[in-house]
């Protein structure tokens, strides 16, 4: 999709630091980290978040989730536990409508904190 910042980050057209990339998916490192581990999944196919999800959506979706599995592993938090979270909306915070998985861990990510 033209003027999609995470469209032209799976293109190439914009750097960002590789985590893993498979057929449907990529997970690449947030450039702006909120946890010692941030990586963030996206289809390879632009959808816009996770409120404009079809049941055709359903491999991507899969995909995204694995990716988010394999890069826990790589960057070996999958047995210290990690959040995973999809933002929607404006409330959310949401910045980049491009469905995206944040992959956060590397500390305790118990909520409420504290
Ligand atoms: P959200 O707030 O859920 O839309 O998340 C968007 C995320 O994208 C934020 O955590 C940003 O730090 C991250 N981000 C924005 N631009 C880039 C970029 N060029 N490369 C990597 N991560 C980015
Ligand atoms: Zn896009």
């Amino acid at each position: 999709m033209a003027n999609c910042l995470f469209c032209s980050i799976v293109a190439g057209d914009i750097a960002s630091t590789p985590v893993l990339s498979t057929e449907l998916a990529y997970a690449f490192e947030d450039i702006n980290p909120a946890a010692p581990v941030h990586v963030l999944v996206v289809p390879r196919e632009h959808i816009t978040d996770a409120a404009a999800l079809l049941p055709d959506h359903g491999e991507a979706l899969s995909a995204v989730l694995q990716a988010a599995q394999q890069a826990a592993v790589m960057k070996g938090i999958a047995h210290s536990g990690y959040r995973l979270v999809f933002n929607v909306g404006e409330d959310s915070g949401n910045s980049v409508p491009h469905l995206h998985l944040h992959v956060l861990g590397g500390r305790s990510m118990a909520w409420p904190p504290g």
